[in-house]
């Protein structure tokens, strides 16, 4: 133990996680008497200062509606909206600005695609490809999309270790298969996909993939290109940026042949009552007023996060993981998921024996620790570990080995109540 806090108390050199956590506002409080240890990353974070007031100089400055107003605060707030376009562009790697679409989070997105990409490919008898791992937001949609075109769903399992069986993933792909759609980093459990490896598969046989990012960006550097996805989408507030904002990224050529989502003002560059032209991208894919300042909010999250580093970010998260991991193994009765430490990212999923998940939940909340109970929208995940739910404490860089800490301790008198 003493070791690891030599080795954490060497990071702290490097990643000085008592600077970072003064910028979040919302961790210095009191809960039930106790200071917060908010551990709930992956169902949403926490926002800087930063964050915050981008929005706020938004609202007191520069409200307008966008790309319709030739007055000056329409301007600024067009300007400020496509530069939020622009940060995102580049913090993707993205090629193009174009490629870049504001929808509200990771679950508009996938519908997004589903409903014309999917709609578009699919036939009957088709083959729509995803992993035993997939957040209910990355199965219903493609449920829905399936069932209109008497199309299937084809599951690839997860090994016991808690990753994707790569062989019966390539051995899944046919000629019936129409698309992939995986998860980056599970909700669950924390696995990292090796996506790059597994477009890659997908790619041999001229499969497009989306790839499901909403809990891949804060931890991890994303390179669209460099993985060569088609579709990859992400959400805003679980990256330190406002609810209601998200990102879909798509291949140009790809979103240019597909039909429009949603239908509106903005996304329409000539309307008569027989005919209408599309709007080029991306605001055929935008219809109607956008959330402005979220895409704004967004910005100055993705800016905040790149001026502390994803590089830092994932080091320091690793150790804290690495910590956490050790921490929760000296708990009697408590178990683990989810695959080993060097392929995971930010989470410790658990269950501790004759104690349900929800009543830990609600003991950790009366000590002041934020944590989720429950299925995670991962209900054939959770069938596939022979459980109904598991505890989950989501780490983000502002928290701390004290916090770890302070979860092990309460979860050994949670113990002791249910001895
Ligand atoms: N995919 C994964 C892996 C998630 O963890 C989540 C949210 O928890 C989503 C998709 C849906 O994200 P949102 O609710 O922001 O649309």
């Amino acid at each position: 133990m003493i070791g690891v806090r030599a080795a954490h108390a060497a990071t702290d050199t490097r990643f000085d996680v008592d600077a970072v956590r003064k910028d979040f506002p919302a961790l210095h409080q009191e809960v039930h008497g106790k200071p917060l240890a908010y551990l709930d990353n992956a169902a949403t974070t926490q926002k800087p200062q930063a964050v915050i007031d981008a929005i706020v100089n938004f609202y007191s400055r520069d409200n307008a509606n966008v790309h319709r107003g030739v007055h000056l605060l329409s301007e600024r707030a067009t300007a400020g909206y496509e530069h939020a376009r622009e940060t995102v562009r580049r913090f993707v790697n993205a090629r193009e600005a174009r490629e870049i679409v504001f929808v509200r989070g990771t679950t508009e997105a996938i519908n997004l695609v589903a409903q014309t990409f999917g709609r578009q490919r699919l036939g009957e008898g088709d083959e729509v490809v995803l992993s035993a791992f997939e957040h209910h937001s990355n199965i219903v949609p493609w449920q829905i999309a399936c069932d209109e075109k008497r199309a299937r769903l084809r599951v690839v399992p997860m090994t016991g270790a808690g990753e994707i069986a790569i062989e019966e993933y390539a051995r899944s792909l046919t000629d019936r298969t129409r698309m992939v759609s995986l998860v980056h980093v599970s909700n669950a459990l924390g696995t990292i996909n090796p996506v790059r490896r597994l477009i890659a598969i997908a790619h041999e046989r001229g499969i497009p993939v989306l790839v499901d990012g909403a809990q891949a960006v804060a931890h991890v550097p994303v390179d669209v290109q460099q993985l060569d996805a088609d579709f990859y989408a992400f959400s805003g507030h679980k990256l330190f940026g406002p609810t209601g904002i998200g990102v879909l990224y798509g291949k140009a050529n790809l979103l240019e042949a597909m039909p429009p989502y949603q239908a509106g003002g903005d996304m329409i560059s000539s309307v008569t009552f027989e005919r209408t032209l599309y709007n080029t991208l991306p605001y055929k894919f935008e219809a109607g007023t956008p959330n402005i300042a979220g895409a704004i909010g967004l910005a100055a999250a993705i800016e905040y996060v790149q001026r502390v580093g994803l590089d830092r970010i994932a080091a320091y998260e690793h150790e804290l993981l690495d910590y956490g991991t050790r921490r929760l193994d000296d708990v009697p009765g408590l178990r683990l998921y989810g695959p080993p430490l060097d392929r995971k990212a930010a989470i410790l999923s658990f269950t501790l024996a004759n104690v349900h998940p929800h009543d830990i939940g609600t003991i950790l909340d009366q000590e002041g620790i934020a944590i989720r109970a429950g299925h995670h929208c991962c209900q054939p995940l959770m069938r596939r570990l022979g459980v109904d739910a598991t505890v989950r404490a989501s780490l983000a860089f502002y928290n701390t080995v004290d916090e770890l800490d302070q979860l092990a301790s309460a979860l050994g008198r949670v113990r002791e109540v249910f001895r």
